[in-house]
């Protein structure tokens, strides 16, 4: 049968997406199921493996149903996910943890015991996985210490698309690209690291068999083919890690052309053939090939900030954007324009769930700086947007150390969708943006990730066919100007505050228990 058709199911932090797309790179189809993230306490946030796993296939048989697909039509479906989750599962692959995600900031005490006692810069030269919270390496410390039963009784320590597979396949195959996430994985020699799975106390079989992205997980069982609408023979490719997919989606991968990922974190990236990491572990360096290394920073504070405005801040202004019909964000968007650039010097640090890139803070909190009695809601708003993008150009900074200065940025994400937020990037870097023709990086790379493995393609050479840019978005020299002054102001500002950080998140953590 011909099959016209390729399924990308992306696995993010607020809901799963599912593309369809045809041979030509066209979104034919999509659907999105979001779940909730769970903060019980500040340092805290897990999601429940089994409500994924449903969103993963509800949006799965979604798409196939609203293009009204045929089974035996689907190329492939080729995966994406959010990196550094873990979940302990016992021999029957049952989760004995909920999903323990990136944002989960629980095992912060373990950075210095790993940089100070454990050689922990040397683990990141050959693990590429900055150490920080966020690396399932700390939390497997921190479960060893903490969770000692639920430790020991752990038959392994999965990610949340490996759990996918593990309940679709029976199997636990992690792929090169999440691996290098991890903390666990050597890079020059693609397989678990012996002085990381000893620092952290965790035995190779303990963790899932490392295969290439490429890889392919086949042999549906009927009752799930049958809910996903598709041929129990449909090639799975096991795919990648979001952040390295969206550099691939967006066509980002010639030098000094950077890719900004803002979802609900966001990150900045360019392409290497060879893996590379940072003398100052500053910077990441994941895989996506064997000669396709994506090497950047990311931030905690993305899109979520805006969600924090929406929900927090500006919920009688998110209401009236209800009552008149409109949605949410582009309403405050719309109060944040009737504002000047640099909201008349009020600046807000988005710092609210600790910090990676480039200061690795797990500490730092927000704060908003400058606040008169001649500041109002809008000026609170444009000041967290702008924050955002002041976080994205300090990682642009420390990229163009190591990699050179950059040329154009190509813009993905939820961020995306607004012109006013992709404009001030530009301004805030004095670079052109552009928009590649999805906003759905992960998704459109792991489309062309899944062709490559089913050998529907030889090389990614093709990818412009695929990927055209829709808009540039040029730097006002004028409105950069301003921004330059305000973050220099905002660099000091994060500086001078460092102990205090401490401080106040040491309270937070005291006066905060269960
Ligand atoms: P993830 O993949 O991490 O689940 P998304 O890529 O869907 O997240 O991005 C969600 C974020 O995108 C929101 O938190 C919000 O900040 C931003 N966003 C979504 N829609 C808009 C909009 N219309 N205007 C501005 N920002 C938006």
């Amino acid at each position: 049968m011909h099959k016209p058709f390729i399924i990308a199911a992306d696995i993010g932090t607020t809901s799963a997406k599912t593309l369809l797309f045809n041979r030509e790179g066209r979104v034919i189809a999509s659907h999105a199921v979001e779940y909730p993230l769970h903060t019980p306490r500040p340092d805290m946030a897990e999601q429940d493996p089994e409500q994924i796993y449903q969103a993963v296939l509800t949006g799965i048989g979604a798409v196939v149903q609203k293009a009204s697909v045929l089974p035996g039509q689907v190329l492939c479906v080729s995966f994406s996910s959010a990196m550094h989750s873990l979940i302990a599962v016992d021999e029957s692959l049952q989760p004995l943890t909920p999903c323990v995600t990136w944002a989960d900031n629980r095992s912060v005490g373990y950075v210095r015991t790993l940089k100070e006692e454990l050689g922990g810069l040397d683990i990141y030269r050959r693990t590429g996985t900055p150490i920080h919270p966020m690396s399932p390496l700390l939390k497997l410390m921190w479960f060893r210490d903490n969770r000692p039963e639920l430790f020991a009784e752990a038959y392994k320590f999965i990610g949340i698309k490996e759990y996918v597979f593990a309940r679709l396949f029976g199997e636990c195959v992690i792929d090169h690209s999440l691996a290098s996430a991890t903390g666990l994985f050597n890079l020059q020699q693609l397989d678990w690291d012996a002085g990381a799975l000893a620092a952290c106390g965790v035995r190779r079989e303990q963790l899932s068999q490392p295969v290439s992205t490429t890889h392919v997980l086949q042999g549906l069982r009927p009752k799930d083919a049958q809910r996903l609408g598709l041929s129990a023979d449909t090639p799975f490719v096991v795919g990648a890690s979001d952040g390295v997919l969206a550099n691939l989606g967006a066509g980002a991968y010639e030098p000094g052309v950077y890719s900004v990922t803002i979802g609900t974190s966001g990150a900045v990236r360019g392409v290497v053939r060879e893996p590379k990491t940072d003398p100052q572990g500053r910077l990441f360096c994941y895989a996506l090939k064997e000669d396709f290394w994506v090497v950047g920073g990311a931030i905690n504070n993305g899109g979520i900030m805006f969600r924090w405005v929406r929900d927090q801040l500006a919920t009688a202004e998110a209401e009236e954007a209800r009552r008149r019909g409109m949605e949410p964000y582009d309403y405050l968007t719309e109060l944040a324009a009737s504002v000047p650039a640099g909201s008349n010097g009020l600046i807000f640090l988005p710092l609210l769930a600790g910090e990676r890139a480039p200061y690795w803070n797990a500490n730092a909190r927000g704060v908003f700086f400058g606040l008169s009695l001649f500041h109002e809601k809008p000026h609170m708003i444009r000041a967290v947007l702008e924050g955002v993008m002041f976080r994205i150009h300090s990682v642009v900074r420390a990229l163009e150390e190591t990699s050179g200065a950059t040329k154009e940025i190509r813009a993905s994400g939820g961020f995306a969708q607004s012109p006013f937020w992709l404009q001030m990037l530009a301004d805030v870097l004095g670079s052109p943006v552009t928009i590649p023709s999805t906003i759905e990086g992960s998704g459109m790379g792991a489309a062309l990730l899944g062709m490559l493995a089913v050998g529907e393609i030889r090389d990614f050479s093709g990818i412009h066919d695929w990927i055209q840019v829709n808009q540039t978005y040029r730097s006002n020299e004028q409105t950069h100007q301003v921004y330059g002054e305000l973050t220099d102001i905002y660099t000091r500002v994060y500086h001078q505050l460092k102990e205090e950080f401490d401080l106040i998140s040491a309270f937070q953590q005291k006066h905060t228990q269960l």
